[in-house]
């Protein structure tokens, strides 16, 4: 089960926390009690593993994008809605909001970043022509419309289109659209697992290498992107998950991880050291079952990449990990011929 969009800043709030009572929680609110600087701060300490995450992703994904099998159109903005919150009200008001919609994250070097127009928190009306607000919502814990509204931006762009941004204080902003590798990147508001479903990346805020340096943290990203890129899901839905298939998926996702991250300007070599730090204590998200290789045997598979990456990267200037790269599973076992 993943909780996704939004579930996560309920239990991150220390005085939404004390209002636990979702049904109607917005009519009962004691504002006395209600720290509303508080309340931003810890939504703006989530937004800020949000968009270490955002920003990762959008590397990795946007500069790995020529070698993917699926790509689509991508500003790199990401929307909150205060239905998806605990206390939508508190929410709304510890935001300086009148309505529900405002810019979660703008990833860094992606077109909605370099327009200059997105800072965290910026009040949001509509997307072309569609007004959110008038979007019903199951609110508090709505996350389906935040979605939602992600997805009508993905059918917006789907030609490349640029999308029109209408702010609540009347500006506009019109943002183009470039291709990335398809996945989306989800920050789970609890726990410390990492995992990936064929469409989506979703970490958890308490996985250690948050506090890693940064191409450490991409490489465990890339990890993840990888199972996506490879189409694993989909392969050990058609092969079954024995221990052996497992193994073989979860080796191929490590040893593309240096291939992604060079592509992406990150040290491949990065990827050793993910393991050298995460690995002796590491539980849960990646050592989920006895079907990994040992953390100290995976570090080496990354390692052994190295060479032939750097080769590529010196002869071409990119590791095209779609030509190079050598399978542990044959991709199209189990498909009908
Ligand atoms: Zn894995």
């Amino acid at each position: 089960m993943i909780r996704i969009w939004g579930l996560g800043f309920w239990v991150g709030l220390s005085a939404l926390g004390a209002v636990q009572a979702p049904a109607d929680a917005r009519d009962r609110v004691d504002w006395d009690k209600i720290d509303l600087t508080a309340e931003r701060r810890a939504i703006e300490n989530y937004q800020r593993y949000d968009q270490l995450l955002q920003n990762v992703g959008w590397r990795l994904a946007r500069a790995n994008s020529e070698f993917c099998d699926r790509v689509i159109p991508a500003t790199g903005l990401q929307l909150q809605d205060m239905a998806s919150y605990g206390a939508p009200e508190i929410a709304r008001r510890a935001l300086g909001l009148s309505g529900d919609f405002a810019v979660q994250t703008a990833a860094t070097g992606s077109p909605a970043d370099l327009s200059g127009n997105f800072p965290s928190n910026r009040e949001v009306v509509r997307i072309n022509a569609v007004n959110l607000n008038e979007w019903e919502n199951q609110g508090p814990f709505d996350w389906q419309r935040l979605a939602r509204a992600h997805d009508l931006i993905d059918a917006s762009v789907q030609g490349y289109e640029a999308i029109e941004v209408g702010f609540k204080d009347n500006h506009v902003s019109v943002i183009a659209s470039v291709p990335v590798c398809t996945t989306r990147f989800e920050l789970m508001g609890e726990g410390k697992k990492a995992v990936a479903d064929g469409s989506r990346v979703v970490i958890g805020i308490e996985f250690p290498a948050f506090q890693y340096e940064e191409d450490e943290f991409a490489a465990l990203v890339a990890h993840e992107l990888a199972h996506n890129l490879l189409s694993h899901t989909a392969w050990l839905d058609r092969n079954k998950r024995k221990r052996r298939n497992v193994r073989m998926t979860e080796r191929e996702a490590d040893r593309l991880i240096p291939w992604l991250l060079a592509n992406a300007g990150y040290d491949p070599r990065a990827g050793k050291r993910f393991f050298e730090k995460w690995g002796p204590k590491g539980d849960g998200g990646l050592f989920r079952n006895r079907s990994h290789d040992g953390w100290d045997e995976r570090a080496e598979f990354v390692e052994a990449e190295i060479p032939r990456i750097e080769a590529l990267m010196d002869s071409q200037g990119k590791a095209d990990w779609r030509t190079h790269f050598v399978r542990e599973i044959d991709p199209d076992k189990g498909l009908e011929r």
